[in-house]
């Protein structure tokens, strides 16, 4: 077997990060009559390049599958929408933007983040490959040209529409397989004095914080500030400032710049580059220990399991998340050691989990039944959704969490 290449460096990707085996695609939920067909599982194994260092799955599911016709409406997250207005204040006071200054946002979904642009009477345009939520964008008074960005496409834009002050990418660039003409296209979207911010998952709190339910398969790279860095440069772009957030478990949005106007990175870029090297990001070898950590999660969680089965304990799950199917799959967990899972998203209701098969019910099926242990999947949530859980406690539920470590809540 020849290895994959790396889409950063083309160097021979001989290093393996995590392997978690085959998995089907995370957000593929199963009705019940498709339970007696075959399922397309895709490999999980994650790679860390020897040349370059960055952390990444190879593409076993192109993106024009996933995201042509993707499902997923910001707007319906109250908490997104807000962090989008936030993030627009922000851009606003930082690069003194007014009427005469120019967005794009790029996977700019169903203009969740650019009505607040065009609220404030700036010129904006948003880039959206999937043409079902770009018409949604477009009712909303939101321009939008339906494509996937490159070089090519952002080319095109920047001669229709001229260059932006403002290019951003939030949670758009981990997800994109070929990073490097992205971030050409981010490259020909921006002016020369202008900038563009990048929000993505922070490797280094993936590896902290045991989030391995955040890999999967429409994750294509896992990027630390080095990597981002390195992936900008090969499109003439320097990073220059970095802010630290809390969503997605840990996040950094970048501002970079063409390289010719930029001057020397903040002190945050050096601060965060500091963190990185003393966990080890720097090195090939600092990236050895990860599978150790995820090895144990699937132990400790397994052995409960298996002594609940066996001691005649009921299990549950709160919570169907496409991104906990990672977790299930890996530890190869099916309806005899977890009976069911709960979710409040009517949608979900009567299908089941792909891969494990698990069927997903409403919630009052908790009640219902009575388990004895519920076993908690959206584990960053674990405080607001245990004081939602607190009734179980009647009847001696036992609340636990898998990540980052096996926890009773
Ligand atoms: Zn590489």
């Amino acid at each position: 077997m020849t290895a994959p290449k790396c889409r950063l460096c083309s160097a021979e990707l001989d290093q393996t990060f995590v392997d978690l085996g085959m998995s089907p695609p995370c957000e593929s939920y199963l009705r019940e009559d498709q339970l007696d067909q075959g399922e397309t599982f895709y490999p999980l194994h994650v790679r860390v390049c020897s040349e370059c260092l960055l952390v990444q799955l190879p593409a076993y599911i192109p993106a024009e599958d996933i995201f042509s016709d993707y499902a997923y409406f910001s707007s319906y997250s109250d908490s997104w929408v807000r962090h989008a207005a936030a993030f627009v204040d922000q851009a606003v006071e930082r690069l003194d933007l007014d009427e005469d200054s120019f967005v794009v946002e790029v996977a700019s979904n169903d203009g969740y983040l650019l009505q607040h642009s065009i609220a404030r009477g700036i010129r904006s345009l948003g880039i959206e490959p999937a043409g079902n939520i770009a018409e949604v964008a477009v009712a909303k008074g939101v321009p939008t040209e339906v494509m996937f960005l490159g070089e090519e496409t952002g080319r095109k834009v920047a001669d229709i529409h001229g260059r932006a002050d403002l290019v951003a990418a939030n949670n758009v660039f981990a997800h994109v397989p070929d990073i490097v003409d992205f971030s050409r296209g981010l490259r020909e979207l921006v002016a020369d004095d202008g900038y563009v911010s990048i929000e993505i998952p922070h490797l280094l709190r993936l590896i902290d914080g045991n989030e391995y339910d955040t890999i999967y398969h429409e994750h294509y790279s896992y990027l630390s500030l080095l990597t981002t860095q390195r992936v900008l440069a090969t499109a003439g772009l320097s990073v220059v400032d970095v802010q630290e957030l809390a969503s997605h478990g840990g996040s950094l949005r970048t501002w970079s710049t063409p390289t010719a106007n930029a001057g020397p990175p903040s002190a945050a870029v050096a601060k965060v580059l500091e963190d990185e090297r003393n966990a080890g990001l720097h090195t090939v070898e600092g990236h050895r220990g990860f599978a150790e950590q995820v090895g144990r999660v699937r132990d400790d969680l397994l052995e409960f399991l298996i002594g609940c089965r066996r001691a005649g304990r009921k299990v549950a799950a709160y919570g169907a998340p496409g991104k906990g199917n990672t977790l299930l799959n890996h530890c190869g967990i099916r309806a005899d050691l977890i009976s069911f899972a709960v979710d409040r998203s009517p949608h979900k209701h009567g299908l089941f989990l792909p891969g494990t098969h698990i069927p997903i019910s409403p919630v009052e099926r908790l009640a219902e039944e009575q388990p004895d242990v519920i076993v908690i999947m959206p584990w960053n949530l674990r405080a607001e959704i245990s004081a939602q859980l607190e009734y179980t406690r009647d009847w001696g539920a036992q609340l636990v969490v898998a990540l980052p470590r096996l926890e009773t809540v």
